[in-house]
């Protein structure tokens, strides 16, 4: 304890008296002899403790008691009273002096006055000290309040992002959902000390609880130190931050990761926290990945589909066209469809699109409509509804085929059959003339020449041999018809076949092989049409071996068998064969190598009759060896 005392008395004796007992009480003594030189004494060396004579010339013990009192009210100042000075003794103690000791000061008393002064100046600093703990308390805990404050508003604040982004996927829907739940949105909060103060489900669930640790804890490479991580750098430059990282899981999995950061300044405009918010674009990346090379595939469907391809809206305005369309009809977007398609000025009356805009349904039409070069473009149109989102139909999709090659085909076909009706009646009445004729020759004529007249003969019944071929397959052909299913042994079609081509073969220099012993069995097909199928092959193999000079002798194989259900033809000559090209196009329609003697009907007739009884024909063929066709029909249907 300090132990500085100032003594003020007028009276020097007194002074030494007081100074000897005070000094062996162990007190630092300082005197004054008046009230002046007392308070220059106490401004210089502020001694805690003042024992003043009360009654002193100047300034007396009083007035010093005020000034000191004044100037430093914790000073104790205690007052040294003569017998008649209780007054102002009293007077003394209600200005705050600590005690009085009257003269003759006894120094018990002294000691008990001085006492009671330090008891006070213990107690006046327990309570500053007091006073002082409780102003740190305070302030300790008030900041610990607005910390916790502060976290719970982070912790309302996270959990606030999470309900409005699970809201988010809420409104995706299902399916869109399991998108936003691959592109994951981690989110922190870090304070100034890159300390991670709080976390999202998110992140919690994949990265773990992250609370508390260092704010580059996540990341690898360039940014897993405090000045380089995403954070560190918002608070270096104080201004959000962008940027690819890459994070480690905590399974060791590392990934791309998409950062953003924002600095979050309380109220002074201090720079107090950081947001991060970052994906996982390493998933994005696939995603969107997939969803390009969709979108491509898309793209060339769209383009290269072999139609005219349009999205149109509710105006009729052509929001998207593909390569074909643009093409034929130009690029002008936003044009209306019959505009561009048919130079109208209003919608076409049959227009499919009007249609599925109405019903959502898919509908067709047939239209003609002029091409940017003047070409009248036959179009079979068909549409299809867009939906939006909430299942509205926004736009509609339209694909035009170009059927013109197929219209005129068809009107070629139509009239070719109308013509060859109308021949194959004349040449009918031809065939009968005809037959007459060769009669009459027969008989008018049998004993004159009859090596010349053999040759007529052959040579009328060549012509009408080859009328009645052509005949027959105009006939067929004029008319387009179903097949009448009947069922029948397999073995009767054979003969039937037999009965035809064999008179055909008497007199040609070919070796008929026949095999159809095993064929046993029947099935459900249309005889007549089936028959002349085969006839026309078996023809065609007799024509390419008569064409054939290079051999000295021709054959002509038949054969039939069972083979796992279907009834197999098989149909062999070694006659001229055929070159490549002639094997890809002997189906074609009209395609003959025989001139003026071939109507590139047989073959393409045939395979339509085999095909209409689900079967198959097929061919092997060698320029100058032969060719072998096989036709294999089902046995049950
Ligand atoms: P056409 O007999 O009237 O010419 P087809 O349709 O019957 O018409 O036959 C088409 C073409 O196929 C023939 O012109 C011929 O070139 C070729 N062809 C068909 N069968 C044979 C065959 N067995 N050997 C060689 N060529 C053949
Ligand atoms: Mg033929």
């Amino acid at each position: 304890m300090e132990k500085k005392l100032l003594l003020v008395d007028d009276e020097e004796g007194i002074r030494k008296v007081l100074d000897i007992s005070l000094s062996d009480m162990g007190y630092e003594v300082l005197t004054a002899e008046n009230g002046e030189e007392a308070l220059s004494v106490f401004r210089a060396e502020n001694p805690p403790i003042v024992l003043t004579d009360i009654k002193m010339p100047g300034i007396d013990g009083i007035s010093l008691l005020q000034k000191i009192k004044n100037e430093s009210p914790e000073t104790e100042v205690i007052m040294i009273t003569g017998h008649g000075d209780m007054e102002l003794a009293i007077k003394s103690l209600k200005l705050e002096a600590t005690d009085f000791v009257t003269k003759p000061i006894h120094n018990d008393i002294l000691e008990i006055a001085l006492k009671r002064a330090h008891e006070r100046i213990l107690m006046r600093r327990q309570l500053r000290a007091y006073t002082e703990n409780l102003e740190l308390m305070v302030r300790e805990k008030s900041e610990r309040l607005v910390e916790l404050e502060r976290l719970t508003a982070i912790d309302q604040a996270m959990e606030g992002l999470s309900f409005a982004m699970r809201g988010i996927a809420d409104d995706l829907g299902e399916d869109r959902l399991r998108y936003f739940n691959e592109m994951p949105c981690f989110v922190s909060v870090h304070d100034s000390r890159l300390k991670i103060l709080a976390v999202n489900h998110l992140y919690r669930q994949r990265l773990g609880n992250a609370v508390g640790s260092s704010s580059w804890k996540i990341y690898r490479g360039q940014s897993a130190s405090a000045e380089r991580c995403p954070v560190g750098r918002t608070f270096i430059t104080g201004s959000g931050q962008q940027s690819r990282e890459i994070v480690e899981f905590p399974d060791g999995f590392q990934s791309m990761f998409m950062v953003h950061t924002a600095p979050i300044r309380n109220s002074d405009g201090r720079l107090d926290m950081v947001l991060e918010i970052s994906t996982d674009i390493s998933e994005v990346k696939r995603l969107q990945d997939e969803l390009d090379t969709t979108q491509q595939r898309y793209q060339q469907l769209f383009d290269e589909s072999p139609c005219y391809v349009t999205v149109q809206d509710r105006d009729f305005r052509i929001l998207a066209s593909n390569k074909r369309f643009r093409e034929d009809f130009g690029d002008e977007l936003y044009a209306r469809c019959y505009q561009i398609y048919k130079n109208r000025y209003e919608p076409c009356c049959n227009c499919p699109v009007i249609k599925t805009f109405e019903d959502g349904l898919p509908h067709q039409a047939e239209m003609v409509a002029t091409s940017n070069s003047g070409e009248q473009i036959h179009l079979l149109v068909g549409t299809a509804a867009l939906r939006n989102t909430s299942g509205e139909i926004f736009q509609v999709m339209e694909l035009a085929t170009n059927i013109t090659q197929i219209r005129k085909l068809q009107d070629h076909l139509s009239s070719l059959g109308l013509l060859l009706s109308s021949m194959s009646h004349t040449v009918k009445g031809m065939l009968t003339a005809l037959d007459g004729g060769i009669y009459m020759i027969q008989s008018g004529l049998e004993k004159s020449d009859p090596a010349r007249i053999q040759e007529g003969i052959t040579s009328a019944h060549h012509t009408t041999e080859q009328i009645r071929n052509a005949v027959l397959d105009i006939l067929y052909y004029a008319k387009e018809r179903e097949i009448k299913r009947e069922v029948i042994s397999v073995m009767s079609l054979v003969y039937d076949v037999v009965q035809i081509i064999e008179p055909k073969l008497k007199n040609l220099p070919i070796v008929w092989a026949c095999n159809v012993g095993c064929a046993v069995g029947s099935f459900e097909v249309d005889r007549t049409a089936l028959r002349s199928a085969i006839v026309n092959v078996l023809e065609n193999a007799v024509e390419a071996c008569l064409e054939d000079s290079k051999k000295s002798a021709h054959h002509v194989g038949f054969g039939v068998k069972i083979d796992n259900d279907h009834v197999v033809f098989e149909i062999s000559d070694d006659g001229v064969g055929m070159d490549a090209e002639t094997q890809d196009r002997l189906f074609t329609l009209f395609f003959s190598s025989k001139g003026q003697k071939g109507t590139g009907l047989g073959l393409f007739i045939a395979q339509k009759v085999i095909q209409k009884h689900q079967g198959t024909i097929t061919i092997n063929s060698q320029p100058g060896v032969g060719t072998t066709f096989s036709i294999h029909i089902p046995m049950t249907q």
